[in-house]
């Protein structure tokens, strides 16, 4: 399996650490240690809440409230095949995003590859979207509160899609508050990275994997049974089109808040907080306003409920010639059922280029993964 290098040290610890070897005297040096020592008790506090929430879910104390954890698994390859040839040749990319419900232990697992769809954050929320249908339309889970525990690596250009989707969902009446507690990245542990660990060991055991659905397989055969939600193109919104309907594009603040609210209480915009108090409190709460115009809001001058996602993806994307053309041997490699998922997909990638030759450059690949 290609596995990018993980460095899961925080920023600032690695800045500490460094301050720490480099200092000369001892008071410079007690100076940055004690500073280490209330970094870490920060961090440490969002934790002992993920953990209280997780107590609280289990014994369901509050049912108007859902509590999930979620988080994208590093980028799986396929096929997995140990012969020499495949090493170099470029795989097809799977991503996984994982939702954990805290309320029900269960993770559910959207997965789709490259050709579907890429992996930003319209991606990110619309398997969130998918996540809420299926609880709310499916299981007729009739929870009006969602708090949602992620990493806060991101930053802004991807939690604001997040953001909106959720804005969304409150204008749309489907929920009355969505919290994202932001875990701090270096320090977040998530039941999601458990699940991946999880999923990372049954992945090495096996000698090769042909395709996704092998894949899927393996995933729902785990030691603990993930469900498994192969995403399809029509699952993808283009979340980011909400960006048009509102005002405000940049927050300063945005990327060091450890809370962002979206509350039926203040539908003109969000909430950014610089605690994990979850207890409103007036004074903390930075209140960003993504109305357009100066008026009061009414319902008429702003409802993102009545805006209608289009699909993020018409069509297949397209893949580089050179990819394809691995993905060919590859192909050759496997087992007639594998081979045959593999051939439709590359003859799909074919008809695709054929058909844009003239006019559009290949879809963005990311390569450097
Ligand atoms: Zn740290």
């Amino acid at each position: 399996m290609f596995k990018p290098p993980r460095t899961d040290v925080c920023n600032t610890c690695a800045k500490y650490e460094t301050m720490i070897n480099s200092a000369t005297d001892d008071q410079a040096k007690a100076n940055v240690e004690a500073s280490r020592v209330e970094h870490l008790a920060i961090a440490q506090v969002p934790r002992d809440l993920l953990r209280q929430n997780k107590q609280m879910a289990e014994n369901g104390q509050n049912p108007n409230l859902k509590v999930v954890c979620m988080d994208l698994q590093q980028t799986l390859s396929c096929p997995s095949l140990a012969t020499g040839i495949a090493y170099y040749k470029r795989k097809l990319w799977l991503y996984n995003f994982c939702v954990y419900d805290l309320n029900e232990k269960q993770e559910t697992m959207f997965m789709w590859n490259a050709t579907v769809a890429g992996r930003g954050s319209d991606e990110m929320a619309s398997c969130l979207l998918k996540w809420l249908k299926i609880k709310v339309y499916q299981q007729k889970q009739d929870f009006l509160f969602l708090r949602i525990f992620c990493d806060n690596c991101a930053g802004q250009n991807k939690n604001i899609n997040m953001l909106l989707e959720a804005l969304h969902q409150v204008h749309m009446k489907r929920l009355f508050r969505v919290e994202f507690m932001l875990l701090k990245g270096g320090h977040s542990y998530l039941p999601c990275d458990r699940a991946f660990r999880s999923i990372e060991k049954r992945v090495r055991k096996r000698e090769s994997i042909a395709t996704p659905q092998d894949y899927h397989e393996i995933i729902r055969s785990a030691v603990k049974k993930f469900l498994v939600v192969p995403m399809i193109r029509d699952d993808f919104f283009d979340v980011k089109a909400l960006q048009n309907e509102v005002s405000r594009r940049s927050t300063p603040g945005f990327s060091k808040a450890c809370q962002l609210v979206v509350s039926h209480t203040y539908p003109e915009g969000y909430i950014i907080k610089n605690d994990y108090n979850l207890e409103d409190v007036a004074a903390d709460m930075i209140k960003i306003r993504l109305m357009k115009g100066r008026s009061g809001y009414t319902v008429q001058r702003f409802n993102l409920g009545s805006v209608q996602l289009a699909c993020k993806y018409p069509d297949s994307r397209l893949f580089t010639a050179e990819k394809c053309q691995d993905l060919r041997v590859l192909a050759g490699l496997l087992g007639d059922q594998a081979k045959a998922w593999f051939t439709a997909l590359l003859d799909e990638q074919d008809r695709l280029r054929q058909r844009r030759l003239s006019d559009v450059a290949p879809d963005q690949q990311e390569e450097a993964e």
